[in-house]
């Protein structure tokens, strides 16, 4: 029988499922001929002992945390991009509302016993939005924004079918120019990775918007620090951090009065549903994969080696 890896806590349900098609494995057990492995992260010293594994699904939409560079060319990696967009996509679109409409600002304001209103409350239907990146994550924010009247700039590398965006455009000064509004839903790889640096935000509006829900990494730290520093009327929302095992480290960014801070729980780190639901999709790609058809999400090496 086929032998999988399995290093992720599965539900009785799924395991019994994948035990159908496969001998389940643990990295720890003799893994040798195994030829698929289903995880969160991969130690590169399993990658070592498992000589025969030619699959790998990973839980998680994004790969950008795997050790690329032990991962030998032959071994397919599929993401589990799509397993939680909408929950995700919902919390891009509550940070940016939370911080265009000033909700955070008014409640702050208001437990601190400033009850007059001192801004406007800006209007978002007929604005144009950035939305980079147009993924399972960025079309769904693309099209709820495009609901509420707002005129969509998508960026991405490939146009994609059936979004409502006013343009596409794969210049990403030309997407984040005088804009007002941006969310970022982009993939983080070699190539995205400090994307958004001070001189590509700066060319945003003065009171702009930016809302992260996809890496941290995407961002330039020190650029966007600089920027909310120096506009204090620039919001940045994001639920993602640079510093991924301990948020103090970035506490000088949690800290400012314009950044909006939530803990990396849009997607299945804040609800055990949606973490249950990601691991029910990966199972049901590597299951794809075990019945010889074509797995979804297959990463392309080449955006991280
Ligand atoms: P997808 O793979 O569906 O979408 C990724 C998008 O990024 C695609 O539109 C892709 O465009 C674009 N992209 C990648 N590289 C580039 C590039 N060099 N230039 C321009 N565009 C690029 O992923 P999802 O939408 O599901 O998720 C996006 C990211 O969000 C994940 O990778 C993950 O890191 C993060 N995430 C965060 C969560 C959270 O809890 N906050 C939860 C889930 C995901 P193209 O098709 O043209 O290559």
């Amino acid at each position: 029988m086929r032998k999988v890896i399995v290093s992720v806590r599965l539900p009785r349900d799924l395991h019994e499922e994948l035990g159908t098609m496969a001998r389940i494995v643990g990295p720890e057990d003799d893994v040798e001929d195994a030829e698929a492995l289903l995880c969160l992260n991969v130690d590169p010293e399993l990658l070592r002992r498992a000589r025969g594994l030619r699959f790998i699904q990973v839980v998680t939409a994004g790969v950008d945390h795997l050790p690329w560079h032990h991962i030998p060319p032959e071994v397919v990696v599929a993401s589990n991009a799509g397993s939680n967009a909408a929950p995700v996509a919902e919390f891009a679109v509550a940070l940016l509302l939370a911080a265009a409409k000033k909700i955070v600002h008014f409640d702050r304001n208001m437990k601190g016993g400033v009850v007059r209103p001192d801004v406007e409350v800006p209007v978002l239907s007929g604005n144009e939005v950035a939305v980079l990146g147009l993924g399972e994550i960025g079309m769904r924010v693309a099209s709820t924004l495009s609901a509420m009247g707002m005129r969509v700039v998508g960026f991405s590398r490939r146009p994609r079918e059936g979004v409502p965006l006013h343009r596409f455009t794969t210049d990403l000064g030309d997407a984040l120019s005088g804009q007002r509004y941006a969310v970022v839903a982009l993939s983080l790889n070699k190539y995205t990775r400090g994307l958004l640096t001070y001189d590509v935000l700066s060319s945003m509006a003065e009171e702009g918007v930016l809302v992260n829900v996809a890496r941290a990494e995407i961002v330039d730290r020190e650029g966007i620090r600089r920027l909310l520093l120096e506009r204090p009327r620039f919001v940045y929302a994001t639920d993602v951090w640079w510093s991924r095992d301990d948020y103090s480290r970035d506490g000088d960014v949690i800290g400012l009065p314009n950044v909006i801070a939530t803990p990396w729980v849009a997607g299945g780190y804040g609800n055990r549903g949606v973490y249950m639901s990601m691991l029910r999709s990966a199972v049901e790609n590597l299951a794809r994969y075990l019945r010889g058809e074509q797995p979804r999400n297959v990463v392309p090496r080449e955006d991280y080696v």
